[in-house]
């Protein structure tokens, strides 16, 4: 039986991360796919046009900013599903959209940054007994199968570290878990989330990264997330370069304070 999201966790998925499930292009200043991002032309293409619509000075701020983002607005989103719904929220790098609609009328200052289009998605639910069978699958298709290869391909292209584009995304998953864990309906529903964190970003084999090593682990202590899901204020590993753009210094920045610009 093919599996589906209700209207309410769609919704959901819609206000919260600005994800829309469905494929009817809305006019659009710029859009491309996140597979066309693995294309040298293309992306260097996309990345020129961004970094001058945002006002970043440099393809690595501009690819550094584009993860942040991603990882905001689809990974969070497949995370969420997955932790929170139990619904594993698959998500292929062709059908998904990174769309640039004009800035409406009535909020001339909203972000610039692009928004999700998904034209297909797949659902899948945990067997009875099996939830981390599948819940290693549902990492590894996000991960080793959609994240990691676009952060290899901004990477070399952009030729910004990997470090800070695992950072970057890192810091966009620690908030969902802890709303997800603050807001759980009761502690078992809470206890899941905890361990679902603390899976992914510490536990997880490389494997399901694409990669040697789980690229989370290493920077997972800067987040301020400890394993058992409390939250402290910490300094993030590294900068992620986005006061090129925006002329400011987050909480968690790491730069000494006298080689601020
Ligand atoms: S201040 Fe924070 S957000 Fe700004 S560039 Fe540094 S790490 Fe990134």
């Amino acid at each position: 039986m093919r599996q589906h999201l209700s209207l309410e966790e769609r919704s959901y998925l819609s206000e919260r991360y600005g994800l829309r499930l469905q494929d009817d292009p809305r006019p659009c200043l710029r859009s491309i796919t996140a597979m066309e991002l693995l294309d040298r032309a293309a992306c260097e293409s996309y990345l020129d046009w961004l970094g001058d619509y945002i006002g970043s000075p440099t393809r690595q701020a501009t690819a550094s900013t584009l993860v942040k983002r991603y990882a905001a607005i689809a990974v969070s989103p497949a995370l969420y599903s997955m932790t929170v719904n139990n619904k594993g929220l698959t998500l292929e790098l062709e059908h998904c959209l990174l769309e640039t609609p004009e800035l409406p009328e009535h909020n001339p200052l909203g972000t610039k940054l692009p928004y999700l289009s998904v034209s297909s998605y797949g659902i899948s639910l945990p067997a009875p007994d099996q939830r981390r069978n599948w819940r290693e699958h549902t990492v590894r298709e996000l991960f080793a199968g959609h994240l990691t290869p676009l952060i290899r391909s901004l990477s070399e292209i952009a030729r910004v570290s990997k470090m800070i584009l695992w950072e970057n995304a890192l810091v966009r998953m620690v908030p969902l878990f802890k709303e997800a864990i603050d807001s759980a309906e009761d502690p078992t529903a809470a206890a899941r989330i905890r361990e679902d964190f603390r899976y992914i970003a510490r536990e997880a084999p490389g494997e399901l990264f694409g990669e040697r090593r789980n690229p989370l682990s290493a920077l997972v202590e800067s987040t301020g997330m400890d394993p058992e899901g409390d939250y402290k204020h910490r300094l993030r590993r590294t900068c992620c370069l986005y006061y090129k753009v925006s002329a400011e210094y987050c909480r968690q920045c790491p730069l000494p304070q006298e080689s601020r610009e």
